[in-house]
């Protein structure tokens, strides 16, 4: 395969006064970021991942006629790689600007707290033993002091502020955590626009699920938002619809399409919760690992897809059996 040197799939205005900035980064991963114009200021909805900034955003803005260094505010919807780890690069780009990120993610810039993500999820799975324990408190030490993923955020923002950019364009803040505990959705009303991050994962598809840290508040996220007035919804990556839609091959929803995705995501976290509850309910016995195995099996037949073997609908299947206080711990 030819190296990419192309970083930007698309720069486009999605609704008013808000353009989609998809970027790639590495060879095969792709995000996007969303710039919001009002009258006298300007933000940005993410900054992927660390070279983003440099090699997808700036040529993405370029297209629009637009220059990072007149963005005035950095809004982060969540703390990972391809999201706040690009803040670096941004604020060196564009010195004036700021940056704002809910401070229940601030932990994500400690490298040693995603490992404690995953190593969590594999034991909600079942997937590892408590001899896994002791590897993974030494990867912890190895990484405490690692330099942090993205500096201190300028600001923290939280559900219930706006961010008032001039014109009537405001940006109100919706906290929507359950991707992670500090995920935000900014809703912009004048567009009727939801810039959702990765806190609505969609359905699942192909090797998709949602990725999840907190089932229970993903399921109040996602029926929360369904009260919003969309003509618009953004989410960072093109997450899949329900069958028979599926994959779209991009991240933008206008109109029907938006609410048919609110719909979709909100059915699929019932369904997961669904397959977790019966699997519990047809053996309460069963050891963990199994439960599982069986609850993302019922998940997957509700959906329409074969989920077997996917490891985020492991974990999210594990997260749900605890959250019901459901299955015995342990491999
Ligand atoms: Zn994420």
């Amino acid at each position: 395969m030819a190296e990419r040197t192309e970083w930007v799939e698309r720069a486009e205005w999605v609704a008013d006064g808000v353009a989609m900035l998809e970027i790639w980064f590495g060879q095969t991963a792709i995000m996007a970021c969303y710039l919001i114009e009002g009258a006298s200021r300007r933000a940005i909805v993410d900054t992927g991942t660390t070279s983003s900034p440099s090699q997808g955003l700036v040529p993405a803005l370029a297209r629009l006629g637009r220059r990072i260094e007149d963005i005035d505010l950095v809004v982060n919807t969540h703390g990972h790689i391809d999201h706040a780890w690009g803040n670096g690069e941004f604020k060196r780009l564009a010195p004036h600007a700021t940056t704002s990120l809910h401070a229940a993610d601030t932990f994500l810039r400690h490298p040693d707290a995603l490992a404690r993500f995953w190593h969590r999820r594999r034991v909600a799975a079942g997937d590892v033993g408590p001899e896994a324990a002791a590897a993974h408190a030494q990867q912890l030490a190895d990484l405490a002091h690692a330099d942090p993923h993205f500096p201190e955020p300028d600001a923290n923002h939280a559900g219930g502020d706006a961010v008032d950019l001039g014109g009537g364009q405001v940006i109100e803040i919706i906290h929507t955590p359950g991707h992670t505990p500090g995920s935000c959705s900014f809703y912009v009303p004048r567009a009727k626009a939801l810039l959702s991050g990765d806190s609505l994962t969609g359905s699942a598809g192909s090797g998709r699920f949602p990725l999840l840290s907190d089932v229970v508040a993903y399921r109040s996220t996602v029926l929360a938002v369904q009260r919003l007035d969309v003509e618009f919804v953004g989410p960072a990556h093109r997450y899949p619809f329900r069958p028979p839609l599926g994959a779209v091959e991009t991240p933008a929803r206008h109109g029907d399409l938006a609410r048919r995705f609110l719909a979709d995501t909100l059915t699929t976290a019932l369904d997961i919760e669904a397959g977790a509850v019966e699997a519990w309910q047809s053996d309460r016995h069963a050891p963990r690992a199994a439960m599982v195995t069986e609850a993302v099996r019922r998940t997957g037949e509700r959906i329409g897809v074969d989920l077997s073997g996917n490891e985020h609908a492991r974990a999210a299947a594990g997260l749900w059996l605890e959250a019901i206080g459901g299955a015995p711990s342990g491999a």
